[in-house]
């Protein structure tokens, strides 16, 4: 069985995938963890991510691999290092090139498939990477809560943030992510759309368990 979550940046897809797919016993598949990882090599090599050519030169050189809870950039554990807001950030603007979208969901399909049972969550899971999912559910919640969420993930990272710029950098990756030409966030009429904004984790989980029991 395929679960299909998307939702942009802090709907809670994540720690609603993650419990869900171990309480199942599912396989989780973090799709932003790969454009993440390709993002930090931008990001280290020095290269414009708005440079496409340059971007795809350095995609054609770079090994992608991603197990459970682990994300692997040319072999390198990069795991604790993807998760600032730079990195996102950079990786909503390397998402939208087509070559490199395709090398990502060649590469999700491949894990998805191999493990059979998987929770996937992204932003084209259920459209472009399993459009036959079993399950598709599309996280949302306001940007106000979003960002609030993101300052408590990050402050409990221990980095210093202003609530008013992260406010900011989740609009703009909501604009990239919604607005680009390739794989637009745009849920189709199988999704269930579940609004997070007033829900808890418990009452989340509970309500997609009872939609797998249909
Ligand atoms: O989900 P996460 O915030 O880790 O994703 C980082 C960025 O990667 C997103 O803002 C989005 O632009 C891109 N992404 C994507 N397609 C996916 C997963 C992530 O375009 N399936």
């Amino acid at each position: 069985m395929i679960i299909a979550i998307d939702g942009p940046a802090g709907s809670g897809k994540s720690t609603i995938a993650k419990l869900l797919a171990k309480k199942l016993g599912y396989t989780y598949i973090d799709t932003g963890a790969m454009y993440r990882a390709l993002a930090l090599k931008i990001i280290k090599l020095n290269i414009d991510p708005q440079n496409e050519e340059e971007v795809i030169k350095v995609l054609e050189n770079t090994q992608i691999n991603l197990t459970d809870d682990k994300v692997f950039l040319d072999s390198e554990d990069v795991s604790q290092f993807i998760r600032t807001e730079e990195v996102g950030n950079v990786a909503s603007v390397i998402a939208r090139y087509k070559k490199v979208r395709e090398f990502m969901v060649n590469k999700q399909r491949e894990i998805g498939k191999a493990s059979k049972n998987a929770v996937i969550e992204g932003r084209d899971a259920g459209t472009k990477i399993f459009p036959d999912a079993d399950l598709k559910i599309f996280m949302t919640a306001s940007p106000e809560v979003r960002s609030q969420r993101r300052v408590n993930q990050l402050k409990e990272k221990g980095f210093t943030v202003d609530y008013n710029h992260i406010l900011q950098k989740i609009i703009e990756r909501d604009k990239m992510d919604y607005e680009r030409k390739e794989s637009p966030l745009r849920p189709t009429p199988d999704y269930i759309t579940i609004d997070t904004t007033d829900k808890t984790v418990d009452e989340i989980l509970r309500y997609i368990e009872s939609l797998i029991k249909r």
